[in-house]
């Protein structure tokens, strides 16, 4: 069984203090307007790490205020695009410069594996800005060949002030992603953290004023959603709203937007995503495939594949794979350099996994390993699979958002593609095959926004992601998302005695 190395003393970095507890505004670190401050937790103990500022209503608006100076009269949409590089690319060496201590804090804040943030995620971060700076400059409209006697050109403008709504499970890798296209588009920002990871997002904001992106360019709220969060879908004074989180929150985004001034929205919401792995496939690339899809960073992960569906000609022998490769999968604390999974993200997530669990066992699926916490301390779940799952049971059908699998058995690949679709969801997909045929007729035929062949969480900040159906629209990573930040200005002049003068 998995083990718990809790309290490890092979720790890798140890935290002196947490610098950064107060909003961002305007350049400043201040005080929430009502003086209130929430607490941040450990997430391996449940024990308090700080109390942080907490926004709301009145800092909201002060902080569209300056983004909105910034945006109407500051330097940064009127910098060139090469000078937006420049400062973008200081900002991303100087999170290279802290990658140690901000590794550290998505480790203590959001249970992340230590190694693994400090060797890909704060990297992908200063990366992330790299590759947008490097676009900054290259943002340019078309010269029209009008059908009438009228010359004309279009230009890409930036869309004005965005707030960018992150959640938890990522708090680095979300802030970048939206940050990074937002700043080369020329836009300025609020970004608000979830309520419970909010360190990095505050030391970011640290370094983006060291790096000389000027004041109100990119504030920094921390709070909660239905008021902070709120405040910003609902501002007349923002243009665009960049969402990332649950189906049932995105439904309220776009009510409040259409409800205040229409502001364009993007969401990134839930998934349920299903992994077809085929007859032929090897059966240790499928058991390594499966088992990350489900416990990478945990099983909070958006994209996770928790509907695993195997062709039953291999389905007895990859269960038995899979249950050894499980075995010998390490829960234990993040800080732990053999560990590959951490804690979840709160009491109230693991609660709410455990009882998935509970409804699993009820309807009537097999455990065929794991189902318990770890531990007498933090919020450590086993790595759990079950068997016998059933497309109409809860497990297979609602977001988890945890280390549970549902594994299903099917026959022919017209009954993994109609399988795979069953589901309100449309994120992401992966196949187990060698056949090419097979793998372009099923990544043809699935509903969803990135369909991973051989492999799973292929991410790159090049190849843009986002959803299908009810797992929203608009896209993430790639060109698409700095043309989310931009909108199409058309300019028009007659052509010298054209009917038109
Ligand atoms: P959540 O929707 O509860 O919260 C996400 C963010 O929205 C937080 O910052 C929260 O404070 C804010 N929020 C909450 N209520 C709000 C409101 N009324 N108005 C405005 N903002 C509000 O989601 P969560 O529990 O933090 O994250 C888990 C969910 O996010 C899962 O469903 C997961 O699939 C989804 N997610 C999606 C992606 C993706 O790329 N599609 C990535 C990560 C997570």
């Amino acid at each position: 069984m998995a083990s718990l190395r809790n309290g490890s003393t092979k720790s890798l970095f140890k935290l002196r203090e947490i610098k950064f507890t107060k909003l961002f505004i305007d350049g400043e670190f201040v005080d929430s307007v009502s003086g209130r401050t929430f607490e941040t937790i450990d997430p391996r103990t449940g024990e308090v790490i700080a109390r942080i500022a907490e926004g709301d209503k009145e800092d909201i608006d002060l902080a569209v205020k300056a983004a909105r100076r910034a945006f109407d009269h500051g330097p940064w949409p009127r910098f060139s695009g090469a000078e937006r590089r420049r400062l973008m690319w200081k900002f991303a060496d100087l999170i290279e410069e802290h990658v140690e201590e901000l590794a550290a804090l998505d480790a203590l804040d959001a249970g992340k594996v230590y190694l693994r943030a400090k060797t890909a995620e704060i990297p992908g971060a200063a990366e992330f800005l790299r590759f947008f700076a490097g676009a900054a400059d290259k943002i340019h409209g078309e010269v029209l060949k009008m059908s009438s006697e009228l010359q004309g050109y279009t230009l890409r403008e930036p869309v004005g002030v965005v707030g960018h709504i992150i959640p938890w499970n990522f708090p680095t890798t979300m802030f970048f992603m939206k940050v990074s296209p937002a700043l080369a588009a020329g836009c300025t920002m609020i970004v608000k953290p979830a309520e419970q990871t909010p360190l990095t997002a505050l030391y970011y904001a640290h370094l983006a004023k060291l790096a000389g992106i000027p004041d109100g360019v990119l504030n920094v709220v921390p709070g909660f959603g239905p008021t902070a969060g709120a405040a910003i879908c609902s501002h007349m004074d923002i243009d665009y709203v960049c969402f990332t989180g649950s189906t049932d929150v995105g439904r309220l985004v776009m009510q409040a937007a259409a409800a205040s001034n229409l502001k364009q929205v993007s969401l990134e919401l839930g998934g349920k995503s299903p992994l077809l792995i085929f007859d032929d496939a090897d059966l240790d690339t499928a058991a390594d495939v499966a088992l990350l899809g489900n416990l990478y960073n945990k099983g909070e992960i958006c994209v996770a594949s928790s509907r695993v569906f195997v062709q039953e000609g291999i389905y007895d022998k990859f269960e038995k794979k899979l249950l050894e490769k499980a075995k010998a999968w390490l829960v234990g604390d993040p800080f732990d350099p053999t560990v590959r999974q951490g804690p979840q993200i709160s009491e109230r997530h693991f609660d709410r996994i455990l009882s998935y669990i509970e409804h699993g066992k009820r309807e009537g699926a097999t455990l065929l390993t794991g189902g318990k916490p770890i531990g007498d301390k933090g919020y450590y779940i086993e790595p759990t699979i079950f068997t016998n799952v059933k497309e109409d049971m809860i497990i297979a059908k609602e977001e988890i958002f945890g280390p549970v699998m549902a594994l299903m058995k099917f026959k022919t690949v017209e009954e993994a593609i109609k399988s795979a679709n069953n589901t309100q969801y449309g994120l992401a997909a992966g196949i187990v095959t060698k056949d090419l045929n097979v793998a372009n007729t099923v990544s043809r035929s699935i509903r969803a926004g990135i369909i991973w062949i051989n492999c799973y969480f292929g991410f790159s900040m090049d190849c843009p992601y986002g959803g299908y159906k009810m797992s929203g629209f608009g896209r993430e990573y790639g060109l698409e998302s700095l043309y989310k930040y931009l909108q199409i200005k058309s300019v028009v002049t007659p052509i010298y005695n054209s009917p038109w003068l």
